[in-house]
């Protein structure tokens, strides 16, 4: 009973992962700063506690596991990691591995695995999702760090990870910080997603004037069909509940203030930071930040009352602008994925990353077994908008996606993400585009010179603007 491997941190995701962890076969011991924690986790865990080792000291727990020693770390990002490094350190031998199973900033965990591979420790930042109901039945898991660390957990992770078609969703995709990346973008991605989502909700709800429980219908029965994913799924769960207390549709009484841990924001200023087009998450963060401005748009509300007209478009007409919104949004996600790997000499496959969020994530999707597959064929460099499959998908969706957004915009139902990410795409087909006024402009106020389509090569051409 020499515990595999050792859990720190027996919060939602930690108590679940060690379930998970146990019921794959797996002995594992398990530490709590508040060690009453533990015992209730214990005593809660019904036959597999068999297989669960507590401890109540960090010492007693380090000695007593397996040499290499595997520890998943489950506190909460920021300091608490770097606390908890920090007090296992002097306890740890040569070939230890950690693994950081939190939400942690990727430039946190490059420079963790630097540190802690200096005194010859392991080390994986470990990106999991799925919620705590995917810990404990088969998260997806994004794994960075040293590949020997990731040779050493791997077997552990294949088996508590979900599964799409008996394969694991877990996989290594780099080193330093790059699984926690792309638990990064894959929530930036889930952000843009439930944005267009309650967009579409807020077309229905407010443009149409439909109840809860018709719009719950609805997203129901596009599960069925090409939008088929866990988060169109519990939309329609979600919108056909009805509070008991009340007896209300429960969407009705939930405050329209959405919270949000960083991961998002991290991704767009990431993207930012490379250059890297991502409208459709950028709109849908700056949606959530602006959602909790209630006393400015109590205010707006009573000073421009929404135009009174009604959105009399067909539901499927509001399925394939969802689906083109979606691709377009995963294409701007993917190619900042590819230009993250290039800047940071990540070994990333982009069809793996699409391959292990088939199952397990909260983005899980149909969709993504095509994106898979697209993405083995098409070189780093292209877009996934401009994949044979996604291309014929997006001819068929985009004008769907231009009635919404432009009846939204007549009847004053704001869609930022929707047109975000068909702003992008129009920009995307504007072989043409705008930037020689911008660069024109640029080079009448600050000199800061032009290229000529006339005199190709020649650079910092000038304007005949006289002295100016
Ligand atoms: P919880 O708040 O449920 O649990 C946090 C755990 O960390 C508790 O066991 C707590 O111990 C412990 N802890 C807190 N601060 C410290 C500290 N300074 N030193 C040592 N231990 C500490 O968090 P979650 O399980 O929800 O999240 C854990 C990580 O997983 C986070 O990084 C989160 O972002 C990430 N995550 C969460 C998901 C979710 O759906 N909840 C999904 C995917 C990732 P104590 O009992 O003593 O308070």
């Amino acid at each position: 009973r020499t515990p595999e491997i050792g859990l720190i941190g027996l919060g939602t995701m930690g108590a679940n992962l060690a379930l998970n962890i146990a019921e794959a076969g797996h002995v594992i011991a398990v530490f709590n700063r508040t060690s009453d924690r533990t015992r209730r986790f214990v005593e809660g865990a019904g036959p597999l506690a068999d297989r669960i080792v507590p401890a109540e000291t960090l010492n007693a727990f380090v000695d007593g596991l397996a040499r290499p020693r595997r520890i998943l770390l489950m506190v909460p990002a920021g300091a608490p990691v770097d606390e908890q490094i920090a007090a296992l350190r002097p306890l740890l031998d040569t070939g230890d591995i950690l693994i950081d199973g939190g939400n942690s900033d990727w430039q946190d965990s490059a420079a963790r695995a630097e540190s802690l591979q200096r005194d010859g420790l392991g080390y994986l930042g470990l990106g999991v999702s799925g919620g705590a109901e995917g810990a404990r039945h088969g998260p997806s898991m994004m794994a960075g760090g040293a590949p020997e660390a990731y040779a050493a957990v791997g077997p552990i992770l294949d088996d508590i990870a979900a599964r799409f078609d008996a394969t694991p969703c877990v996989a290594w995709l780099g080193h330093g910080g790059a699984g926690h990346f792309v638990k990064a973008v894959h929530n930036g991605i889930e952000y843009a997603d439930m944005q267009m989502i309650a967009e579409v909700y807020g077309l229905m709800r407010d443009g149409q004037r439909r109840p809860d429980a018709e719009i719950a219908q609805v997203f129901g029965r596009w599960n069925a069909g090409p939008l088929e994913s866990y988060l169109i799924e519990i939309t329609a769960e979600v919108a056909g509940t009805t509070d008991p207390e009340t007896g209300k549709p429960i969407l009705s009484l939930i405050r329209d203030r959405a919270g949000q841990k960083g991961t998002g924001r991290w991704t767009v200023m990431d993207a930012q930071r490379r250059a890297a087009p991502l409208p459709a998450v950028e709109a849908a963060v700056t949606a959530r930040v602006l959602s909790g401005e209630d006393a400015w748009r109590s205010a707006g509300a009573r000073l421009f009352p929404q135009p009174k007209r009604a959105i009399a478009l067909p539901d499927d007409n509001f399925e394939r602008a969802l689906l083109a919104g979606k691709i377009l949004a995963y294409s701007q996600g993917f190619a900042l994925l590819a230009r993250a790997a290039r800047d940071e000499g990540w070994d990333m496959s982009l069809a793996m990353v699409a391959q292990i969020w088939r199952a397990g994530c909260i983005i899980r999707s149909g969709l993504l077994d095509e994106m898979a597959d697209a993405l083995a064929q098409d070189g780093p460099d292209s877009l996934l908008a401009f994949a044979p499959g996604f291309a014929r998908r997006l001819q068929d969706g985009v004008p769907a996606l231009r009635r919404v957004v432009a009846e939204a915009t007549l009847a004053g139902v704001p869609v930022p993400a929707l047109s975000a990410a068909l702003g992008h795409f129009d920009q995307l087909r504007q072989a043409r585009g705008t930037a020689n006024l911008i660069q024109g402009l640029r080079d009448r106020f600050g000199a800061h010179g032009f290229e000529r389509l006339d005199r190709p090569g020649e650079t910092g051409l000038h304007g005949p603007w006289g002295d100016a």
